[in-house]
């Protein structure tokens, strides 16, 4: 079911901005997104893999939510060039994990250069990964698979744990 209206008190549910689910203007109510999916892009270039920062100096791969009138390939690229501040193309799927609130979408992403990073975002050699600070579990095993998938046999990871 999708309101239109808040179903409190029959105003018209407004979005403040492209990014923002519906809501009544008094608060009564928010349509919810029913995806409940949101995407982490793997960005690479050239071996090289972003990695987002946290508050606490974790790193993760970043994330968005996949918002009820966007598609989950829009809103990788639309992530990502607002990460790299460039042109992106959005490659395949290349893991998915659900979780109890949650699915996340793995995409691979390549921008047309490794120019400007916002804030808070960092190139990693795929030697260089920092492996023991990747907080979330999950990033962390896709991001195992991945690397192991892009490294050729003839190179040896070094303690991958
Ligand atoms: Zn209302």
């Amino acid at each position: 079911m999708k309101y239109r209206f808040c179903p409190i008190c029959g105003s018209y549910l407004n979005t403040k901005d492209k990014s923002s689910l519906p809501s009544c203007p008094s608060g009564h109510y928010t349509v919810q997104s029913q995806l409940g999916v949101e995407v982490a892009p793997i960005i690479a270039r050239k071996g090289a893999i972003v990695l987002e920062r946290n508050k606490e100096g974790g790193w993760n791969l970043p994330t968005a939510t996949v918002q009820a009138s966007a598609s989950p390939v829009h809103t990788i690229r639309e992530l990502t060039q607002s990460i790299v501040l460039c042109e992106v193309n959005v490659g395949a799927l290349v893991n998915l994990r659900s979780t109890k609130n949650a699915c996340t979408l793995f995409y691979e992403a390549e921008p047309e250069n490794t120019g400007t990073l916002a804030i808070a975002h960092q190139w990693f050699s795929i030697d260089s990964i920092p492996w023991n600070n990747i907080t979330n579990n999950v990033h962390r095993e896709v991001l195992v698979t991945w690397v192991q998938q892009h490294v050729s046999k003839t190179r040896t990871l070094v303690s991958v744990s």
